[in-house]
């Protein structure tokens, strides 16, 4: 029986059982581009816990000042996770992680807790979902949260003592989808087998640092939450002895396809796809962007500084060279245009505009609501269909 967490269910159902197996092996990845979201986090819970010590707010400078000292750390020695030392950290990651959660961290509306929080915390489950200790040979399931707190809401139609998980995501796309994700409900499960006697409900809170927006969702456990809260709970359950159940001699399944298109094992993948029938071809095809895009983001990372010769080629970035319109070009050309006698209209009028165009001038028309803005655009643009050859996930691109 083995002990899953969040990320392992994750990867089985965004990427393929399979991946799971490169996890445990300790396959190794390439990884950087994670190091930024690592470093964000230890800075969030250092100054998350430098206020409960304090029991006020920091300083935007005193937060500056603990971000500092985390991201020399990253630095000089890298992270301590789960009991290991990782390799220490490129400056350049974990300056970057450290200004994301400054950033975030220093914003007007973001609420810190000075007391009843808990940032960074591990728990651990046996079989029968009783805790145990965090590194306990007997786990089944363990967690760590980025951080739990206890707050009392005093909403008009709920109001009572709310125990919240949060969770800080560094990517770009991240959204309420998040919300519906295991990790977010393997987390409500742990904060409700945690405090479930002391509270009313729970809150799940994803929060986007680079955008600076929260997502969050409220279970109140007499309106359904705690029924909602054991559903999840058999659902982790069942998910993990299915998984279980799939390893025949330490190899499951592979599952080539849409997953395969952001998978961090791409390389290391041995799924074998045999055969040229339109299914295969499809999976392989798939399989091979997967590989592409890791073989990008790795050469990308690996050349920055300087190319790398192959034969008589260089991989790497090279200067490009084309033409932009100058931030005076559009008085240049109406000086040029009246002094051929032409009108302001008839220059517009010679114009053949882009949809960027359009969505400019409606922004400068209607300033005051993104709604209007789009109906300017829509009344003035029409849908034309096109074709174009990709792999799609059902409902939208992949
Ligand atoms: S590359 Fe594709 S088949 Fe291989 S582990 Fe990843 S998702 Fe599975």
């Amino acid at each position: 029986m083995g002990c899953y967490r969040p990320t392992t269910l994750k990867l089985a159902s965004a990427h393929c059982p399979r991946a799971v197996d490169f996890y445990e092996d300790g396959t190794s990845v390439y990884r950087e581009h994670f190091d930024t979201g690592i470093a964000a986090h230890d800075v969030l819970a250092k100054i998350g816990e430098a206020i409960l010590v304090k029991g006020e707010r920091l300083t935007d400078d005193q937060m500056r000042q603990e971000a500092a000292i985390v991201a020399r750390g990253l630095i000089e020695s890298g992270r301590w996770f789960e009991g290991s030392r990782e390799l220490p950290m490129h400056a350049e990651n974990a300056f970057e992680g450290s200004h994301l959660a400054v950033a975030y961290a220093t914003r007007p509306d973001t609420v810190w807790a000075t007391s009843g929080a808990r940032y960074e915390v591990g728990f651990a489950y046996d079989a029968k979902w009783q805790k145990v200790p965090y590194s306990d040979p007997r786990r089944r399931f363990r967690l760590i949260l980025d951080k739990l707190e206890i707050i009392t809401e005093e909403g008009e139609d709920y109001a009572g003592t709310l125990a919240v998980v949060t969770d800080y995501k560094s990517a770009w796309p991240t959204d309420e989808s998040e919300l519906a994700t295991y990790q977010m409900r393997a987390q409500a499960v742990a904060a409700y087998l945690e405090l479930g006697g002391k509270i009313d409900g729970i809150r799940r809170q994803v929060v986007n640092l680079r955008t600076g927006k929260t997502y969050s969702d409220d279970l109140w456990l007499e309106s359904g939450g705690r029924e909602q809260i054991a559903e999840w709970q058999d659902e982790i359950t069942a998910y993990m002895d299915a998984l279980d159940a799939m390893d025949q001699n330490g190899r499951r399944p592979a599952r080539p396809g849409i997953g395969c298109l952001s998978c961090h094992y791409a390389l290391a993948c041995d799924a074998d796809i045999k055969g040229v029938n339109v299914g295969a071809m499809a999976q392989r095809l798939a399989k091979l962007e997967g590989e592409r895009a890791v073989l990008i983001k790795s050469l990308k990372a690996a050349t920055g500084e300087r190319s790398i010769t192959v034969g008589d080629s260089s991989i790497g970035y090279h200067v490009t060279c084309s033409r932009t319109p100058k931030d005076s070009a559009s008085g240049m050309m109406r000086a040029a245009w009246e002094s051929s006698g032409g009108n302001v209209s008839g220059l517009v009028t010679a114009f053949k505009p882009t949809m960027t165009t359009l969505s400019a001038v409606a922004k400068l028309l209607r300033p005051e609501s993104k709604d209007a803005q789009a109906a300017l655009v829509a009344e003035w643009s029409e849908e034309k269909r096109g074709k174009e050859f990709g792999i799609t996930r059902k409902g939208g691109p992949a």
